[in-house]
């Protein structure tokens, strides 16, 4: 059956942090605030892959509390929550993601969010869309004062998947 999740998230822009959007450093001058790398994309793709499963947030695999996971990569926590997919027999269709961002512009990057993004699911980069739009000037974002990300995820999984109630954590 085709299972269909979505995930959000948002962090602020802090000095003395690295920008890391879809695992890629992006050089400017401030980055993302957060436990791990705050990479704001993959979470919201982890969330996306989470909630095609039913299977909670990224916040209870991976809590903000935990030390294992100050300053972690947020591409392997993707990888490892792609590889708990492909343990319960899923295959991830695709992943089509927008991030908001008044800055930077991420359109020169977003080929290499793509494969990156991708090779942690284990998919090609062609089943994974990185888009982005500015916020008009509107709001918190649209001030710059952070960056959110939307991701949908579709997921094939075993139709004997839908007996265990699809949530396992
Ligand atoms: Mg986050």
């Amino acid at each position: 059956m085709l299972r269909i999740g979505q995930g959000y998230d948002i962090h602020r822009f802090a000095p003395g942090r690295a920008l890391v959007l879809g695992g890629v450093t992006i050089p400017q001058p401030t980055g993302l605030l957060g436990h791990s790398d705050a990479d704001v994309l993959c979470h919201a793709v982890t969330d996306a892959l989470l909630g095609a499963l039913a299977d909670g947030d990224i916040g209870a695999h991976f809590p903000d509390h935990d030390p294992r996971w100050k300053d972690a990569d947020s591409i392997e926590l993707l990888r490892q929550v792609a590889a708990r997919l492909r343990a319960r027999g899923g295959v991830v269709q695709n992943v089509d993601a927008t991030l908001l961002a008044e800055a930077p512009r991420i359109a020169k990057y977003a080929a290499e969010m793509r494969a990156k993004l991708g090779a942690a699911m284990g998919i090609s980069a062609a089943r994974v869309s990185v888009k982005a739009t500015t916020l008009e000037g509107l709001g918190a974002l649209g001030r710059a004062e952070g960056i959110a990300a939307l991701a949908v995820a579709l997921v094939e999984v075993p139709d004997a998947d839908e007996d265990n109630g699809g949530v396992s954590s």
